[in-house]
């Protein structure tokens, strides 16, 4: 089967730094995302991509801080304890090979700007459903491919599936029925951010096995051994019964994810304190003579009011909600919370009050992907490219 070449190199190598002998080296230049890379599965994958030669660039995402039971399910010692996971896997990573690039992000996927996980490869080792959903998402939108590893610790099974985005691939979401998305929405309805989820307390072995599966599918598709690549299918070793599986994913028609690419245009700012007015100016009239533009972050509503929890007193903001800072009330100090239905998913840029706004100030930064679409359905993606 044939995977294709790496997607992404060509905008990278504008972010790589030159050297000396970099030229023959180059080509081999990979970067890897590695997406929960301290838990049970990730902190056991990552010492195998310290080792891999394709590998120039790891960005490790992982919110957590390590506590004393991790100890026992995942690659740590007890000095580990208290400390950052990514700070505690990154540095595991320098020892192993100093001459990599390591980057953390103390963060859930969720909160990652788009833009931050461009690579060659994403994987994912996560135990919640909504953050494989929103890494399924991010990796199709960059064209990125994606291993996604498991375990059900009960039946020691470890997995992994590989996607590479295209309109008639599968993705994630295609072996997804009704009860996968109740599941979810169940999760939503007890309170806006999602809950963490039930941790898997699988044995740090089978986690072991299901990075060791990962890492092979990943050095294959970093040195190009795209026939022999899972591309589009599950392998699944059941270590109870010793047996393993090769199961081809199938793309359903009916699937929610309309497994869209997109062109994501990059759009140099001097900084998010420029206005939206600005913003779109700079773009030379991105959409013309097709109305009123909107503007929109994939997967974020934006918060045009705010409650106090404990008296009640409201007040108007205008914010991505996942970036909304946290906020008092001005009457008795009370902690201002979101009003669920009082959220906006696109804005009118045309409006006054929108075009004087500051893409800072609605919670955008550097990395963050934002659409514009035309009453006529014409849509356009911009990555906000600046240092700050
Ligand atoms: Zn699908
Ligand atoms: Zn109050």
């Amino acid at each position: 089967m044939d995977a294709g070449g790496p997607v992404g190199d060509l905008s990278m190598d504008s972010k790589r730094t030159m050297n000396n002998d970099a030229t023959s080296r180059r080509v081999a230049e990979k970067t890897a995302v590695v997406v929960g890379a301290g838990g049970n599965i990730g902190s056991h994958l990552v010492p195998h991509l310290g080792r891999m030669a394709e590998l120039h660039r790891v960005i490790l995402i992982d919110p957590d801080v390590y506590e004393a039971k991790n100890v026992r399910s995942q690659d740590i010692t007890p000095s580990a304890v208290g400390k950052r996971k990514v700070c505690i896997q990154a540095r595991t990573l320098r020892r192993i090979n100093p001459r990599l690039h390591v980057e953390t992000v103390q963060k859930e996927i969720q909160d990652v700007p788009l833009g931050r996980l461009e690579a060659d490869v994403i994987l994912a080792c996560l135990d919640s459903r909504e953050a494989r959903r929103d890494v399924n998402q991010k990796a199709f939108r960059l064209g990125s491919p994606w291993i996604d590893a498991g375990v059900e610790p009960g039946g020691l099974l470890a997995r992994v599936n590989v996607y590479k985005p295209a309109p008639d691939a599968p993705c994630l979401e295609c072996a997804w029925h009704d009860e996968d998305y109740a599941l979810l929405e169940q999760r939503y309805a007890c309170g806006g951010k999602a809950s963490s989820p039930a941790p898997t307390n699988a044995p740090s072995s089978i986690g072991a096995l299901a990075a060791s599966l990962q890492a092979i599918e990943c050095q294959k598709l970093l040195t190009g051994q795209f026939e022999r690549l899972a591309v589009g299918q599950q392998i699944l070793i059941d270590a109870s019964h010793h047996k393993h599986y090769v199961t081809k994913l199938v793309r359903n028609g009916h699937c929610r994810f309309d497994h869209e690419t997109w062109c994501i245009l990059r759009h140099e700012v001097p900084s998010p304190d420029i206005t939206v007015g600005e913003a779109l100016g700079l773009l030379g009239n991105p959409v013309p003579e097709e109305g009123s533009p909107a503007l929109w972050v994939e997967g974020q509503a934006f918060v045009v009011a705010v409650a106090c929890a404990l008296c009640g007193w409201r007040r108007r903001v205008l914010r991505l909600q996942r970036r909304l800072r946290e906020l008092r009330c001005a009457k008795c100090g009370g902690r201002m919370v979101p009003i669920g239905f009082e959220m906006v998913e696109r804005l009118a840029t045309m409006s006054e009050r929108i075009q004087h706004r500051t893409l800072r100030s609605l919670g955008l930064r550097a990395g963050d992907v934002f659409s514009i679409g035309t009453p006529l359905g014409r849509v356009r993606h911009y990555e906000i490219d600046c240092d700050t």
